[in-house]
């Protein structure tokens, strides 16, 4: 376990994706609306000491070298330890990969498989299960999703299947 039971507040950073995805009729198609985190953490009445901060709202297959750099920056700026990043499934690991010589940090991303807007959607748990591993992993860069973490340099997303599995180290 790290010593993760210390002061510094827990930093949530959304960045968009199916987890904060809002169908609009008119357009037959999903967008990336507000953040839910906000939402997810309250109604879950979590007592820790957490701070949420919007960076993008993104599709994460739109996302940028810059978008990345971004997020880099702010989690270098913010003077948070331990960080979540909430992000579109479909590059996580690309993000987790970039982050990945972060050493002093301990970084979880996070997705849903369906919107945290819709009734049967994996996000509130996925989100609760990365706010518990980003406590109590070492530091280092992870993806934890239904259930399960992944370091950054050992994770895929099979999209037939709809969830991650490991793969082998990447650089
Ligand atoms: N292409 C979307 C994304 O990666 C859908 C996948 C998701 O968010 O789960 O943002």
């Amino acid at each position: 376990m790290s010593d993760s039971l210390h002061a510094s507040p827990v930093l949530v950073l959304t960045t968009g994706g199916t987890f904060d995805k809002v169908y609009f009729d008119a357009l037959s198609e999903f967008t990336v609306g507000q953040a839910q985190a906000p939402r997810i953490l309250e109604q879950a009445r979590v007592d820790l000491d957490y701070r949420v901060e919007a960076v993008l709202a993104k599709d994460s297959l739109e996302l940028t070298d810059v978008d990345r750099a971004a997020l880099r920056e702010r989690i270098e700026a913010s003077g948070a330890s331990q960080v979540v990043i909430t992000h579109g499934t479909d590059t996580m690991p690309e993000t987790a990969r970039a982050l990945a010589d972060l050493e002093t940090h301990t970084i979880v991303l996070v997705g849903a498989m369906l919107p945290a807007r819709m009734q049967e959607t994996d996000a509130p748990f996925n989100l609760g299960f990365a706010l518990a591993a980003v406590q109590l992993l070492a530091p280092g860069v992870y993806v934890a999703m239904n259930g399960r973490v992944f370091p950054a340099e050992s994770v895929r997303k099979n999209r037939t299947a709809g969830r991650f599995e490991e793969d082998s180290p990447k650089a």
